[in-house]
């Protein structure tokens, strides 16, 4: 087995594109995974910044949902940004009809909760571990609480925006948008640890 590892990034909707190019600049091999069976090749997955009822949807039409729910379950590393971080949130506060998440940190996350105040802005975040990081917020969610298992590594104005429990680490920003890869150097870290 090749020492780099595979890491995939759910290609349903969102930014994927600029998610690959972080990986690779991270030194992991990037694929965009749409279907079961790409799923089943990767070491570690991402899930994108977009909008998390339609990731939602799309990955129950796609027939993703339970497959990477069982992988997540079964330690797979996953990083989640922004809708990522939803996606992998045990309980959404305001899902909208026929959201579902596939779970695997236990915290309750708010929808669009810094966006009623702005739709988008930038901050410097101390995240623990990383350092400062610049954090772009585009209609964020932020995390309203987490369990005893769950790390918080961020906080903005009170409000926990960077978690981690086990092998699934989540962000409310989007550092893949900014050219800085340490997020995705922390991710892709976490996935050869796990191998
Ligand atoms: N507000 C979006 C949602 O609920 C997330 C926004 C984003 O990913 N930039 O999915």
């Amino acid at each position: 087995m090749s020492s780099t590892p595979v890491i995939g990034v759910l290609a349903l909707q969102g930014d994927v594109r600029e998610h690959l190019i972080a990986l690779a600049a991270a030194d992991a091999v990037a694929r965009p995974v749409r279907r079961p069976e790409e799923l089943a090749e990767v070491d570690g997955l991402v899930i994108p910044g977009g909008e998390s009822t339609t990731i939602s949807k799309l990955a129950v039409l796609f027939g993703l949902m339970e497959p990477l729910r069982a992988r997540v379950a079964d330690g797979m590393p996953v990083y989640g940004t922004c809708a990522g971080l939803i996606m992998l949130a045990d309980k959404i506060l305001d899902p909208r009809s026929g959201q579902e998440t596939i779970g695997g940190i236990d915290m309750i996350v708010r929808r669009n909760a810094f966006g009623r105040q702005n739709e988008s802005f930038e901050a410097t975040v101390e995240v623990t571990g990383v350092g400062p990081v610049e954090g772009v917020f585009i209609r964020a969610p932020w995390v309203e609480s987490v369990g005893a298992q769950t790390e918080v590594l961020a906080e903005h104005g009170g409000h926990i925006v960077a978690v981690r429990q086990g092998n699934a680490l989540a962000t409310s920003f989007h550092p893949e948008l900014t050219g800085d890869h340490r997020m995705h150097a922390l991710f892709v870290e976490m996935v050869r640890d796990a191998r």
